[in-house]
Protein backbone atom coordinates (compact mmCIF):
# COMPACT_ATOMS: atom_id res chain seq x y z
CA UNK A 1 0.00 0.00 0.00
CA UNK A 2 2.98 2.65 0.74
CA UNK A 3 4.64 1.75 -2.23
CA UNK A 4 1.52 2.34 -4.22
CA UNK A 5 0.75 5.66 -2.39
CA UNK A 6 4.24 6.78 -2.75
CA UNK A 7 4.48 6.27 -7.03
CA UNK A 8 1.46 8.12 -6.99
CA UNK A 9 2.32 11.01 -5.21
CA UNK A 10 5.58 11.12 -6.97
CA UNK A 11 4.01 11.08 -10.33
CA UNK A 12 1.69 13.88 -9.19
CA UNK A 13 2.40 17.67 -10.32
CA UNK A 14 3.34 19.91 -7.15
CA UNK A 15 0.56 22.36 -7.10
CA UNK A 16 1.77 24.22 -3.92
CA UNK A 17 4.31 26.84 -5.27
CA UNK A 18 6.83 28.34 -3.22
CA UNK A 19 8.40 31.85 -3.71
CA UNK A 20 6.30 33.44 -5.08
CA UNK A 21 5.40 31.10 -7.26
CA UNK A 22 6.33 31.24 -11.01
CA UNK A 23 6.09 35.03 -11.05
CA UNK A 24 8.08 34.84 -7.95
CA UNK A 25 10.69 32.18 -9.01
CA UNK A 26 11.33 33.76 -12.25
CA UNK A 27 12.37 37.27 -10.56
CA UNK A 28 14.48 36.01 -8.18
CA UNK A 29 16.42 34.09 -10.75
CA UNK A 30 17.79 37.89 -11.69
CA UNK A 31 17.21 39.56 -8.26
CA UNK A 32 19.65 37.55 -6.66
CA UNK A 33 22.58 38.03 -8.68
CA UNK A 34 21.47 42.00 -8.48
CA UNK A 35 21.40 42.26 -4.86
CA UNK A 36 25.02 40.29 -4.67
CA UNK A 37 26.59 42.55 -7.06
CA UNK A 38 24.65 46.08 -5.22
CA UNK A 39 26.15 44.77 -1.86
CA UNK A 40 29.59 44.25 -3.24
CA UNK A 41 29.46 47.87 -5.44
CA UNK A 42 28.10 49.53 -2.25
CA UNK A 43 30.98 48.20 0.15
CA UNK A 44 33.78 49.45 -2.06
CA UNK A 45 32.62 52.90 -2.21
CA UNK A 46 34.57 55.03 0.03
CA UNK A 47 31.40 56.36 1.82
CA UNK A 48 29.21 53.32 2.04
CA UNK A 49 26.18 55.34 3.41
CA UNK A 50 22.70 54.64 1.31
CA UNK A 51 22.71 58.69 0.37
CA UNK A 52 25.36 56.87 -2.51
CA UNK A 53 22.76 54.36 -3.46
CA UNK A 54 23.00 53.07 -5.99
CA UNK A 55 26.16 52.59 -7.31
CA UNK A 56 27.93 52.91 -10.96
CA UNK A 57 27.82 49.83 -12.29
CA UNK A 58 31.01 48.86 -14.26
CA UNK A 59 30.69 47.51 -17.55
CA UNK A 60 29.75 43.53 -18.61
CA UNK A 61 33.83 43.76 -19.67
CA UNK A 62 34.79 44.96 -16.28
CA UNK A 63 33.27 41.82 -14.35
CA UNK A 64 34.42 38.82 -16.64
CA UNK A 65 37.69 38.00 -16.80
CA UNK A 66 38.65 34.67 -17.98
CA UNK A 67 41.80 34.03 -15.42
CA UNK A 68 38.98 34.43 -12.52
CA UNK A 69 37.02 32.24 -14.11
CA UNK A 70 39.66 29.60 -14.64
CA UNK A 71 40.26 29.89 -10.36
CA UNK A 72 36.90 29.60 -9.12
CA UNK A 73 36.28 26.32 -11.35
CA UNK A 74 39.58 25.15 -10.14
CA UNK A 75 38.42 25.75 -6.42
CA UNK A 76 35.17 23.96 -7.18
CA UNK A 77 37.47 20.50 -8.47
CA UNK A 78 40.05 21.02 -5.91
CA UNK A 79 36.94 20.92 -3.35
CA UNK A 80 35.61 17.73 -5.44
CA UNK A 81 38.90 16.06 -5.49
CA UNK A 82 39.03 16.72 -1.52
CA UNK A 83 35.70 15.15 -1.32
CA UNK A 84 36.62 12.15 -2.85
CA UNK A 85 39.66 11.35 -0.25
CA UNK A 86 38.69 8.27 1.13
CA UNK A 87 39.05 8.90 4.33
CA UNK A 88 36.54 9.05 7.45
CA UNK A 89 33.43 7.23 8.00
CA UNK A 90 30.29 6.65 5.34
CA UNK A 91 27.16 7.26 7.23
CA UNK A 92 23.48 6.80 6.00
CA UNK A 93 21.35 9.63 5.11
CA UNK A 94 17.32 9.28 6.30
CA UNK A 95 15.15 7.23 4.47
CA UNK A 96 13.79 8.42 1.14
CA UNK A 97 10.59 7.57 0.00
CA UNK A 98 11.15 4.54 -1.56
CA UNK A 99 13.12 3.47 1.40
CA UNK A 100 16.44 3.75 0.32
CA UNK A 101 19.46 5.28 1.97
CA UNK A 102 21.92 7.07 1.06
CA UNK A 103 25.56 6.45 1.75
CA UNK A 104 27.79 10.23 2.68
CA UNK A 105 31.18 10.31 3.17
CA UNK A 106 32.26 12.57 6.28
CA UNK A 107 35.14 13.82 5.58
CA UNK A 108 34.48 17.79 5.59
CA UNK A 109 36.34 18.47 8.44
CA UNK A 110 39.77 16.94 6.56
CA UNK A 111 39.09 19.25 3.24
CA UNK A 112 38.74 22.41 5.53
CA UNK A 113 42.34 21.25 7.11
CA UNK A 114 43.64 20.72 3.90
CA UNK A 115 42.42 23.94 2.26
CA UNK A 116 43.86 25.61 5.11
CA UNK A 117 47.40 24.27 4.72
CA UNK A 118 47.31 25.06 0.94
CA UNK A 119 46.55 28.59 1.48
CA UNK A 120 48.75 28.97 4.15
CA UNK A 121 51.52 27.34 2.54
CA UNK A 122 50.60 29.80 -0.66
CA UNK A 123 50.75 33.06 1.68
CA UNK A 124 54.01 31.79 3.04
CA UNK A 125 55.09 31.52 -0.58
CA UNK A 126 54.59 34.87 -1.27
CA UNK A 127 51.20 34.40 -3.51
CA UNK A 128 49.26 37.26 -3.59
CA UNK A 129 46.13 36.83 -2.20
CA UNK A 130 45.40 39.87 -2.15
CA UNK A 131 44.76 39.55 -6.18
CA UNK A 132 41.30 37.92 -4.65
CA UNK A 133 40.08 41.26 -2.66
CA UNK A 134 41.36 43.43 -6.04
CA UNK A 135 38.98 41.33 -8.10
CA UNK A 136 36.29 40.88 -5.36
CA UNK A 137 33.07 41.45 -8.26
CA UNK A 138 35.23 39.55 -11.12
CA UNK A 139 35.15 36.57 -8.97
CA UNK A 140 31.43 36.91 -7.38
CA UNK A 141 30.70 37.09 -11.20
CA UNK A 142 32.24 34.16 -12.13
CA UNK A 143 31.18 32.01 -9.07
CA UNK A 144 27.59 32.73 -10.61
CA UNK A 145 28.07 31.79 -13.97
CA UNK A 146 29.07 28.79 -12.77
CA UNK A 147 26.47 28.26 -10.56
CA UNK A 148 24.10 28.84 -13.78
CA UNK A 149 26.07 26.61 -15.59
CA UNK A 150 25.16 24.24 -12.65
CA UNK A 151 22.00 24.77 -12.39
CA UNK A 152 21.19 24.24 -16.22
CA UNK A 153 22.70 20.62 -15.79
CA UNK A 154 20.98 19.58 -12.68
CA UNK A 155 17.44 20.86 -14.60
CA UNK A 156 18.43 18.62 -17.74
CA UNK A 157 19.74 15.48 -16.15
CA UNK A 158 16.77 15.43 -14.06
CA UNK A 159 14.19 15.22 -17.16
CA UNK A 160 15.97 12.10 -16.82
CA UNK A 161 15.64 10.48 -13.69
CA UNK A 162 12.91 8.08 -12.17
CA UNK A 163 9.87 10.19 -10.95
CA UNK A 164 10.57 8.99 -7.41
CA UNK A 165 14.11 10.78 -7.55
CA UNK A 166 12.61 14.48 -7.66
CA UNK A 167 11.89 16.50 -4.96
CA UNK A 168 8.28 16.40 -3.76
CA UNK A 169 8.40 20.70 -4.32
CA UNK A 170 10.25 20.45 -7.70
CA UNK A 171 7.60 18.82 -9.99
CA UNK A 172 5.58 22.04 -10.85
CA UNK A 173 6.01 21.45 -14.66
CA UNK A 174 6.81 24.98 -15.12
CA UNK A 175 10.63 25.29 -16.49
CA UNK A 176 11.52 28.37 -14.64
CA UNK A 177 10.10 27.49 -11.32
CA UNK A 178 11.26 23.81 -11.50
CA UNK A 179 14.85 25.36 -12.81
CA UNK A 180 15.01 27.94 -9.40
CA UNK A 181 13.63 25.36 -6.93
CA UNK A 182 15.43 22.26 -8.19
CA UNK A 183 13.91 19.09 -9.45
CA UNK A 184 15.88 16.24 -8.51
CA UNK A 185 16.41 15.55 -4.99
CA UNK A 186 19.93 14.12 -4.43
CA UNK A 187 21.55 14.32 -8.10
CA UNK A 188 24.95 11.97 -7.99
CA UNK A 189 27.47 11.39 -10.59
CA UNK A 190 27.71 7.80 -9.19
CA UNK A 191 28.52 8.24 -5.29
CA UNK A 192 29.27 12.01 -5.70
CA UNK A 193 26.37 13.59 -4.60
CA UNK A 194 26.14 17.08 -6.24
CA UNK A 195 24.07 18.84 -3.26
CA UNK A 196 25.39 17.00 -0.26
CA UNK A 197 28.89 18.88 -1.77
CA UNK A 198 28.01 21.81 -2.61
CA UNK A 199 26.09 23.01 0.47
CA UNK A 200 29.36 22.47 2.73
CA UNK A 201 32.40 22.77 0.58
CA UNK A 202 33.21 25.22 -2.41
CA UNK A 203 31.20 27.94 -0.67
CA UNK A 204 31.37 27.40 2.85
CA UNK A 205 35.08 26.99 3.14
CA UNK A 206 35.56 29.54 0.46
CA UNK A 207 33.52 32.00 2.66
CA UNK A 208 36.34 31.83 5.48
CA UNK A 209 39.00 31.59 2.79
CA UNK A 210 37.94 34.61 1.27
CA UNK A 211 37.39 36.46 5.04
CA UNK A 212 40.97 34.97 6.05
CA UNK A 213 42.32 36.50 2.90
CA UNK A 214 40.18 39.81 3.60
CA UNK A 215 41.64 39.60 7.06
CA UNK A 216 45.63 39.50 5.75
CA UNK A 217 44.77 42.98 4.22
CA UNK A 218 43.31 44.61 7.65
CA UNK A 219 46.18 45.72 10.35
CA UNK A 220 44.22 42.90 11.89
CA UNK A 221 41.62 45.19 14.10
CA UNK A 222 39.83 43.79 16.65
CA UNK A 223 36.60 44.13 15.00
CA UNK A 224 37.76 42.27 11.86
CA UNK A 225 39.21 39.23 14.42
CA UNK A 226 36.05 39.16 16.01
CA UNK A 227 34.45 38.68 12.75
CA UNK A 228 36.30 36.06 11.56
CA UNK A 229 36.88 34.26 14.57
CA UNK A 230 33.00 34.08 14.93
CA UNK A 231 32.47 32.87 11.02
CA UNK A 232 35.59 30.42 10.99
CA UNK A 233 33.96 28.92 14.58
CA UNK A 234 30.53 28.68 12.40
CA UNK A 235 31.99 26.70 9.85
CA UNK A 236 34.58 24.87 11.48
CA UNK A 237 31.15 23.99 13.80
CA UNK A 238 29.39 22.94 10.76
CA UNK A 239 31.96 20.93 9.04
CA UNK A 240 32.86 19.10 12.76
CA UNK A 241 28.94 18.20 12.56
CA UNK A 242 28.97 17.50 9.02
CA UNK A 243 26.76 14.31 9.76
CA UNK A 244 23.98 16.84 11.24
CA UNK A 245 23.42 18.28 7.56
CA UNK A 246 21.61 15.11 6.52
CA UNK A 247 18.23 15.74 8.57
CA UNK A 248 18.19 19.50 7.42
CA UNK A 249 15.23 20.84 5.09
CA UNK A 250 18.12 21.33 2.16
CA UNK A 251 18.77 17.23 2.55
CA UNK A 252 15.77 16.17 3.17
CA UNK A 253 13.20 18.15 1.38
CA UNK A 254 14.43 20.61 -1.20
CA UNK A 255 15.56 19.62 -5.05
CA UNK A 256 19.02 20.57 -5.76
CA UNK A 257 18.63 23.46 -9.03
CA UNK A 258 19.62 27.13 -9.29
CA UNK A 259 18.04 28.53 -5.29
CA UNK A 260 20.41 26.22 -3.70
CA UNK A 261 23.38 26.32 -6.33
CA UNK A 262 23.37 30.07 -6.42
CA UNK A 263 22.84 30.01 -2.33
CA UNK A 264 25.33 27.29 -2.26
CA UNK A 265 28.65 28.73 -4.50
CA UNK A 266 27.63 32.87 -4.51
CA UNK A 267 25.80 34.11 -2.05
CA UNK A 268 27.02 32.11 0.68
CA UNK A 269 30.90 33.14 0.37
CA UNK A 270 30.44 36.67 -1.22
CA UNK A 271 27.35 37.91 1.08
CA UNK A 272 28.11 35.99 4.02
CA UNK A 273 31.57 38.20 4.15
CA UNK A 274 30.67 41.46 3.18
CA UNK A 275 31.35 42.08 7.49
CA UNK A 276 34.99 41.53 6.61
CA UNK A 277 35.03 43.07 3.19
CA UNK A 278 33.82 46.07 4.28
CA UNK A 279 36.18 46.15 7.36
CA UNK A 280 38.76 46.14 5.07
CA UNK A 281 38.01 49.82 3.72
CA UNK A 282 35.86 50.74 7.01
CA UNK A 283 37.46 49.75 9.88
CA UNK A 284 35.66 50.04 13.24
CA UNK A 285 37.55 50.59 17.00
CA UNK A 286 35.91 48.40 20.03
CA UNK A 287 35.97 49.28 23.29
CA UNK A 288 37.32 46.46 25.79
CA UNK A 289 33.48 46.23 27.13
CA UNK A 290 31.54 46.21 23.74
CA UNK A 291 34.66 43.31 22.80
CA UNK A 292 33.51 40.82 25.98
CA UNK A 293 29.48 41.85 25.13
CA UNK A 294 29.61 41.53 21.49
CA UNK A 295 31.84 37.80 22.63
CA UNK A 296 29.31 36.78 25.06
CA UNK A 297 26.42 37.08 22.89
CA UNK A 298 28.46 35.17 19.98
CA UNK A 299 29.09 32.05 22.91
CA UNK A 300 24.92 32.74 24.05
CA UNK A 301 24.11 32.13 20.09
CA UNK A 302 26.47 29.23 19.25
CA UNK A 303 25.42 27.18 22.27
CA UNK A 304 21.90 27.56 21.52
CA UNK A 305 22.45 26.57 17.75
CA UNK A 306 24.50 23.92 18.68
CA UNK A 307 22.59 22.44 21.40
CA UNK A 308 19.74 22.30 19.39
CA UNK A 309 20.73 21.42 16.21
CA UNK A 310 22.43 18.06 18.00
CA UNK A 311 19.18 17.09 19.88
CA UNK A 312 17.14 16.87 16.91
CA UNK A 313 19.77 15.13 15.18
CA UNK A 314 20.20 12.48 17.84
CA UNK A 315 16.82 12.12 18.26
CA UNK A 316 15.42 11.93 14.64
CA UNK A 317 18.59 9.04 14.23
CA UNK A 318 17.61 7.14 17.05
CA UNK A 319 14.07 7.95 18.91
CA UNK A 320 15.52 5.79 21.95
CA UNK A 321 19.18 7.62 22.72
CA UNK A 322 19.76 7.17 26.23
CA UNK A 323 21.24 10.47 26.80
CA UNK A 324 17.74 11.92 25.66
CA UNK A 325 15.53 10.08 27.69
CA UNK A 326 15.11 12.81 29.80
CA UNK A 327 13.10 14.71 27.06
CA UNK A 328 9.33 14.97 26.60
CA UNK A 329 7.44 14.19 23.30
CA UNK A 330 4.49 13.99 21.08
CA UNK A 331 3.94 10.76 19.43
CA UNK A 332 2.60 11.44 15.59
CA UNK A 333 0.72 8.71 13.20
CA UNK A 334 4.08 8.48 11.17
CA UNK A 335 5.71 7.04 13.89
CA UNK A 336 7.83 9.80 14.30
CA UNK A 337 7.81 11.87 17.51
CA UNK A 338 8.19 15.95 18.06
CA UNK A 339 10.64 16.95 20.76
CA UNK A 340 8.38 18.67 23.21
CA UNK A 341 10.81 19.90 26.21
CA UNK A 342 14.45 21.08 26.42
CA UNK A 343 15.18 23.63 23.83
CA UNK A 344 12.45 22.68 21.31
CA UNK A 345 9.71 23.29 24.39
CA UNK A 346 11.30 26.58 24.59
CA UNK A 347 10.76 28.08 21.01
CA UNK A 348 9.63 25.88 17.68
CA UNK A 349 12.65 26.65 16.06
CA UNK A 350 15.46 27.41 18.73
CA UNK A 351 17.81 26.50 16.25
CA UNK A 352 17.21 30.29 14.18
CA UNK A 353 17.10 31.55 17.24
CA UNK A 354 20.55 30.57 18.21
CA UNK A 355 21.68 31.47 14.65
CA UNK A 356 20.28 35.12 14.22
CA UNK A 357 21.54 35.55 17.99
CA UNK A 358 25.12 34.69 15.97
CA UNK A 359 24.32 36.68 12.79
CA UNK A 360 23.76 39.85 15.16
CA UNK A 361 27.14 39.23 16.96
CA UNK A 362 28.93 39.39 13.51
CA UNK A 363 27.79 42.56 12.43
CA UNK A 364 28.21 44.57 15.71
CA UNK A 365 31.86 44.20 15.46
CA UNK A 366 31.38 46.79 12.47
CA UNK A 367 29.93 49.79 14.30
CA UNK A 368 27.23 52.02 13.70
CA UNK A 369 28.37 54.06 10.80
CA UNK A 370 26.41 52.36 8.15
CA UNK A 371 23.82 49.83 7.73
CA UNK A 372 25.49 48.05 5.05
CA UNK A 373 27.35 45.37 7.35
CA UNK A 374 24.32 44.53 9.33
CA UNK A 375 22.15 43.34 5.79
CA UNK A 376 23.38 40.05 6.88
CA UNK A 377 20.85 39.78 10.23
CA UNK A 378 17.99 41.69 8.12
CA UNK A 379 18.43 39.21 4.83
CA UNK A 380 18.45 36.35 7.61
CA UNK A 381 16.09 36.87 9.82
CA UNK A 382 13.73 37.35 6.49
CA UNK A 383 15.09 33.90 5.29
CA UNK A 384 14.61 31.98 8.78
CA UNK A 385 11.05 33.44 9.09
CA UNK A 386 10.00 32.40 5.73
CA UNK A 387 11.78 28.85 5.87
CA UNK A 388 10.03 28.77 8.90
CA UNK A 389 6.87 29.13 7.65
CA UNK A 390 7.67 26.89 4.98
CA UNK A 391 8.60 24.12 8.05
CA UNK A 392 5.16 24.68 9.73
CA UNK A 393 3.41 23.80 6.20
CA UNK A 394 5.05 21.05 5.58
CA UNK A 395 4.92 20.05 9.32
CA UNK A 396 1.20 20.11 9.77
CA UNK A 397 1.04 18.60 6.64
CA UNK A 398 3.02 15.54 7.85
CA UNK A 399 2.06 15.72 11.55
CA UNK A 400 -1.86 16.93 11.73
CA UNK A 401 -2.94 17.17 14.92
CA UNK A 402 0.13 16.04 16.86
CA UNK A 403 1.79 19.18 14.89
CA UNK A 404 -1.32 21.55 16.42
CA UNK A 405 -0.28 19.89 19.85
CA UNK A 406 2.91 20.81 19.49
CA UNK A 407 2.17 24.24 18.73
CA UNK A 408 -0.10 24.58 21.55
CA UNK A 409 2.25 23.43 24.11
CA UNK A 410 5.09 25.51 22.82
CA UNK A 411 3.57 29.08 21.66
CA UNK A 412 6.43 30.75 19.81
CA UNK A 413 7.98 29.72 16.42
CA UNK A 414 11.51 31.77 16.64
CA UNK A 415 11.54 34.94 19.30
CA UNK A 416 10.11 33.79 22.89
CA UNK A 417 7.52 35.95 24.25
CA UNK A 418 7.32 37.55 20.39
CA UNK A 419 7.17 35.51 17.30
P1 LIG B 1 15.70 22.16 10.90
O1 LIG B 1 17.00 21.50 11.06
O2 LIG B 1 15.12 22.87 12.08
O3 LIG B 1 14.69 21.06 10.38
C1 LIG B 1 13.29 21.19 10.46
C2 LIG B 1 12.74 19.80 10.60
O4 LIG B 1 13.02 19.32 11.92
C3 LIG B 1 11.24 19.71 10.48
O5 LIG B 1 10.84 19.68 9.12
C4 LIG B 1 10.98 18.41 11.17
O6 LIG B 1 11.36 17.39 10.24
C5 LIG B 1 11.98 18.42 12.31
N1 LIG B 1 11.39 18.96 13.54
C6 LIG B 1 10.75 20.14 13.71
N2 LIG B 1 10.36 20.30 14.99
C7 LIG B 1 10.77 19.19 15.64
C8 LIG B 1 10.64 18.75 16.99
N3 LIG B 1 10.02 19.48 17.92
N4 LIG B 1 11.18 17.56 17.32
C9 LIG B 1 11.81 16.80 16.38
N5 LIG B 1 11.95 17.16 15.09
C10 LIG B 1 11.43 18.34 14.73
O7 LIG B 1 15.66 23.21 9.72
P2 LIG B 1 16.72 23.77 8.70
O8 LIG B 1 17.20 22.70 7.79
O9 LIG B 1 16.05 24.95 8.10
O10 LIG B 1 17.94 24.32 9.60
C11 LIG B 1 19.09 23.60 10.02
C12 LIG B 1 20.10 24.58 10.57
O11 LIG B 1 20.70 25.29 9.48
C13 LIG B 1 19.50 25.65 11.48
O12 LIG B 1 20.34 25.89 12.57
C14 LIG B 1 19.46 26.90 10.62
O13 LIG B 1 19.59 28.07 11.40
C15 LIG B 1 20.66 26.68 9.72
N6 LIG B 1 20.54 27.37 8.44
C16 LIG B 1 21.55 28.23 8.13
C17 LIG B 1 21.51 28.90 6.93
C18 LIG B 1 22.61 29.82 6.60
O14 LIG B 1 22.60 30.37 5.49
N7 LIG B 1 23.56 30.09 7.49
C19 LIG B 1 20.40 28.73 5.97
C20 LIG B 1 19.40 27.81 6.43
C21 LIG B 1 19.48 27.15 7.62
P3 LIG B 1 11.05 15.80 10.45
O15 LIG B 1 10.02 15.71 11.51
O16 LIG B 1 10.58 15.32 9.11
O17 LIG B 1 12.35 15.20 10.83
Amino acid sequence: IADNFFRKVSVERSTELEFGGRIGAFFMIFLLPTITVILLLMCSQKDPSLMNFPPALPSLDAVWDVQVFGLVVLWFFFQALLYLLPVGKVVEGLPLRSGKRLKYRINGFYAFILTALVLGVAHYQGVDLSYIHANFLQFSVSAMILSVLLSLYLYVRSCWVPQEDLAPAGNSGNVIYDFFIGRELNPRIKSFDLKYFCELRPGLIGWVSISYILGKLDAPSPAMMLVNGFQLLYVADALWNEEAILTTIDIVHDGFGYMLAFGDLVWVPFTYSLQSFYLVNHPSALSLTWLVTIITLNLIGYFVFRKANSQKNAFRRNPADPKLSHLRTIPTATGKSLLVSGLWGFVRHPNYLGDLIMALAWSLPCGFSHILPYFYIVYFTCLLIHRDARDEKQCRRKYGSAWNEYCRQVRYRIFPGIY
